[in-house]
């Protein structure tokens, strides 16, 4: 980059392993000839257009948190990273908050808190960053309160590359009379690394009004009570096991519109393998809800019913910024140094049916396995959520309960192929009625985009006959496609599950 300031990173500094590192150890770091480190949107554009010029096969980085291999993929010759896009303020133009792309949502959380005491419902996990969060329509605990990530976009600033392969940045918006909408549009949730590459974020509560900045977003709570409950393995059997799971996925079921009065309660619920000997579950919720303590021991209570179970509880209070910012890892508490992890992922509008939770229970009580950091993390969704229409983003599933992660964590190499087949197997069981993956519209809604998963494009896996793009964008694909062919007409940003032009 002669003539440039943007800075060049080669190997051999010692800032390219960790701009080129995976999150998941699967993939370790990736070998691109170079990566660009922008600290300005012109910049930024200046990055674009030197990797365009050059004919490099380049990847987006934010963090590396992304579960497959998009970042470090063998053919990706460079690397453009705007993890160092990180500011927070206030711009009275728009009335809005303007946040670099690369900020860690940890820090996004904290700078929104300490200058306004406002949030966003974004995820937990210190690595990751907000850009690859948002584009991939990310959730957190506040989403059944406060709703989706993306409902929050008011604009993104994107370098896009013309047709005549010309980088410069757009400003898109979500107002209706914004020529630009439908690039917006695009990053609700039609994945990373697709359209463009995102330098800014605005975020604004739909319908704030005013221009002071504390009511733009929602408050962000003062405190929240925690509740941790612990089921022993030794007691369990298949028919606690499938009741547990069926009481929570109906309580899901049934508290999941807009305007349930529980939307105001979080929880996972994590069964992990037999071999870890216990499996637990977290609920949050603000400790300023009018009859808070209550409203929680009348969930647990209603989980927990029939099962003949006894469980124990850790209840505590804790300051709500403290808890964002302190985090457990990946799966939970002794996973440490399992740094290798494959994921896969529903999402789930009813209870699980009989045929699931048979599944669920065969796999999990498996005594041929041996690997306790493996689990499904059922978490809540919907509530606000579902408030919204399922064309307004393009993130479509808009009536969903819960949001399902299959999660296998393991430290050597030697074993990727044992891990990986199980996980496999187990997803296949429990989707074995609709081809091995959720169906779209009945029980299930197709899988997340945000935690990719590149068996969804193996024919020997997703037998089912839906394709992977039906399965994470659902009804938003052909809008998504036409999007594509306007912004992105050479095809400059792309990687094995993108979006592609319509043929
Ligand atoms: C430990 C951990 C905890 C997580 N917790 C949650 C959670 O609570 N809730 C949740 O919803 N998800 C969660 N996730 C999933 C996470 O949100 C996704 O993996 C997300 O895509 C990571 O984004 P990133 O930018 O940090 O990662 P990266 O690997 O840097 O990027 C991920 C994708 O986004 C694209 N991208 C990155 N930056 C830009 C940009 N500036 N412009 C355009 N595209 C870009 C990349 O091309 C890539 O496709 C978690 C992941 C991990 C590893």
């Amino acid at each position: 980059m002669q003539s440039s300031s943007v800075a060049v990173v080669k190997p051999g500094d010692e800032r390219y392993a960790p701009l080129t590192a995976s999150f998941n150890g699967r993939w370790g770091a990736g070998t691109p000839d170079y990566v660009l480190l922008p600290v300005t949107a012109d910049e930024a554009v200046e990055a674009v257009q030197h990797v365009v010029d050059n004919g490099d096969r380049f990847a987006i980085h934010s963090s590396g948190a992304c579960y497959e291999d998009l970042l470090t993929n063998r053919g990706v010759r460079a690397v453009v990273s705007t993890s160092q896009l990180t500011s927070v303020e206030f711009d009275p133009q728009r009335s809005a908050f303007a946040v670099g792309a690369g900020i860690s949502t940890v820090e996004l959380y904290r700078k929104l808190y300490e200058g306004w005491q406002v949030t966003v419902p974004a995820g937990a996990g210190p690595p990751v960053a907000l850009a690859g969060q948002m584009v991939n329509a990310g959730y957190g605990p506040l989403s059944r309160q406060l709703g989706q990530l993306v409902d929050y976009l008011e604009a993104v600033e994107v370098v896009v590359v013309d047709n005549d392969g010309r980088a410069r940045k757009v400003v898109a918006s979500r107002r209706a009379d914004d020529e630009n909408r439908d690039l917006w549009w695009a990053h609700t949730g039609g994945g990373g690394g697709t359209f463009g590459l995102v330098t800014t974020f605005w975020l604004r509560s739909p319908g704030a009004e005013g221009d002071d900045p504390a009511a733009q977003l929602p408050a962000a709570p003062q405190e929240l009570i925690l509740s941790q409950v612990a089921w022993s393995w030794d007691a369990m059997t298949e028919e606690a096991f499938s009741r547990l799971l069926k009481n929570f996925s109906s309580w899901h079921a049934d508290n999941s519109a807009p305007d349930s009065p529980s939307v105001n309660i979080f929880s996972a619920l994590k069964p992990r393998h037999v071999s870890a000997g216990e499996f637990l579950m977290s609920t949050e919720l603000d400790a300023g809800t009018p009859g808070a303590e209550r409203l929680l021991d009348e969930f647990l209570a209603a989980v927990n019913e029939g099962t003949g179970l006894t469980y124990r509880q850790e209840r505590t209070t804790v300051g709500w910024l403290e808890h964002v910012t302190s985090w457990i890892g990946l799966g939970g508490d002794g996973w440490e140094g399992k740094g290798r992890f494959k994921a896969k992922s529903a999402y789930l509008r009813t209870a699980f049916t009989d045929e699931q939770l048979r599944a669920m229970y065969r796999h999990l009580s498996d005594p041929g396995f041996d690997n306790p950091a493996t689990m499904v993390e059922i978490g809540g969704y919907g509530g606000a959520v579902n408030a919204v229409g399922e064309q307004a983003t393009a993130t479509p599933q808009r009536d969903s309960a819960m949001r399902l992660l299959y999660l296998t964590m393991w430290a050597d190499e030697a074993d990727d192929a044992v891990h990986l087949a199980w996980l496999r197997r187990w997803y296949a069981d429990v989707y074995a009625s609709t081809g091995g993956v959720p169906d779209l519209r009945g029980t299930g809604d197709g899988a997340i985009v945000n935690y990719i998963d590149a068996d969804l494009l193996d024919e020997t896996l997703n037998t089912s006959g839906v394709a992977w793009h039906e399965l994470y964008f659902g009804s938003a694909y052909p809008k998504l496609q036409q999007i594509k062919a306007t912004w992105d007409p050479r095809d400059a940003f792309t990687h094995a599950l993108a979006v592609r032009r319509p043929d």
